[in-house]
């Protein structure tokens, strides 16, 4: 081949990217739906993912994927400690990570990879990165607002709004409005959840630019407040869901029956209700969640996860009485096609956890939201939800029969209980 064939050649070859996403569905579809983003935009991509929760292959025909051991025992996957299976997580990935990344640039020698996509839960990747020369870049899949309320942990910490909390839960956050007091994201095992959280920001801001899944006309000015306190290059490519479905990358079967159902009811008429993959509430959480949307008088389609309620199957802590009264409008299911389902004429509003995948898909589709945040970055997303987007309002109440019903009602007839 003359000089000009090989450099054409050279010149239509695709650049490789590495993929890397935390294993909990909340993130995998994000991470996934950009893989497929860059691939229609000229790049080749791998994806290294770890054994738990690894996808089912034969969906991904257009990428390699390695499958890394992650070394999780079965008590590890199923506890309810999210900060210890995170931290076990980047413990015990950080060399296998190595070893598949060494292993891919010294084999691919014709075509190896440029850079590095991690999500940033992953606190070891940068270290990885510089040790083969290569630009990390970082994929945040929470929204801007919340990565900047953590970044603010520390300083909340020693401005003191993380002692006492209970006293002053209704104060503004004077350096976060409109964050209250009680949106602060807290957790049951705070000084490991903190320390966590700085190791991932601090990670995070080493890198050589941030994606985020959001959109400029959402987010601008906490956009901006990012790039002036961070100056890291951000790139705000979202909603991803706008250009693949994250369909194939669901962990639980989605039942299809859902949208049957919805088909035979009137429009807007239905409150869709998930609590997305993660959050878990106890028996009386789960009594106020039922009777709140049996007393509003609303038809619905509600996933009730197996394991949602600790402790439980499926619907077995579900009063008889709530089955036999919302029967003829209620639907329950295991796992939806959400994105099918907010899209559908009979869905009237959307009942969420407020998980940041969950609002931009119900913000794509123009459904308004309630809002019932569990833990972490749903706090502040449900507050922006409420006081600063408009689309929605949330629940101050935690999960209370009586504010759950009129909520509903306000949202869906857009009156109060009566
Ligand atoms: N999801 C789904 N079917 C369901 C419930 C959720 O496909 O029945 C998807 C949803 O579309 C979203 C993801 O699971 O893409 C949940 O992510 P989110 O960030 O909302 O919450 P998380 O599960 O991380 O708490």
């Amino acid at each position: 081949m003359d000089d000009a064939g090989k450099t054409t050649l050279k010149q239509n070859k695709r650049r490789r990217l590495v993929l890397f996403p935390v294993p909990l569905q909340g993130h995998i579809n994000p991470m996934i739906q950009l893989a497929q983003i860059l691939q229609v935009r000229g790049f080749d991509v791998s994806i290294i993912h770890t054994k738990y929760n690894s996808p089912n292959l034969s969906r991904y025909p257009q990428f390699i994927v390695h499958i890394i051991p992650d070394g999780l025992s079965e008590t590890e996957v199923s506890t309810s400690d999210l900060t210890l299976f995170l931290k076990r997580l980047n413990t015990n990935c950080a060399g296998p990570f190595y070893d598949c990344l060494a292993d891919l640039l010294s084999r691919d020698t014709d075509n190896p990879p440029i850079a590095i996509i991690t999500d940033s839960i992953w606190d070891f990747t940068q270290a990885a990165a510089n040790s083969f020369n290569l630009p990390r870049i970082v994929l945040r899949a929470t929204s801007v607002c919340s990565f900047l309320v953590f970044a603010a942990l520390p300083l909340l910490q020693e401005k003191g709004y993380l002692d006492n909390l209970d006293s002053k839960r209704e104060e503004l956050v004077v350096e976060l409005p409109p964050l209250k007091v009680k949106d602060i994201p807290v957790f049951e095992s705070s000084e490991n959840t903190y320390q966590l959280i700085q190791q991932i920001v601090e990670e995070t801001k080493k890198a050589s630019g941030i994606i985020f899944n959001t959109f400029q006309e959402l987010e601008e000015p906490e956009l901006f407040k990012l790039q002036e306190t961070y100056r890291v290059p951000t790139f705000s490519i979202g909603p991803f869901h706008k250009s693949f479905p994250a369909r194939s990358s669901s962990l639980f079967t989605q039942d299809r029956s859902s949208i049957s159902w919805l088909d035979a009811q009137a429009p807007k008429s239905v409150l869709y209700v998930s609590f997305g993959s993660l959050a878990t509430m106890d028996q009386r959480q789960m009594n106020e969640v039922a009777w709140g949307l049996a007393d509003s008088m609303q038809p619905f389609l509600w996933v009730v996860r197996p394991g949602l309620v600790r402790g439980s199957e499926w619907l077995e802590m579900l009063p008889n009485e709530f089955l036999a009264a919302t029967r003829d409008r209620g639907y329950i299911v295991k796992w939806a096609p959400q994105q099918e389902v907010l899209s559908h004429p009979a869905i009237g509003g959307f009942w969420t956890h407020g998980g940041w995948n969950s609002i931009l898909e119900s913000i794509g589709e123009g459904v308004a939201m309630i809002c019932s945040p569990m833990f972490g970055d749903q706090m502040v997303n449900s507050r922006y939800v409420s006081d600063v987007w408009r689309v929605g309002m949330k629940l101050e109440k935690g999960l209370e029969r009586g504010e759950i019903e009129s909520g509903i009602k306000k949202l869906m007839m857009g009156r109060e209980a009566d």
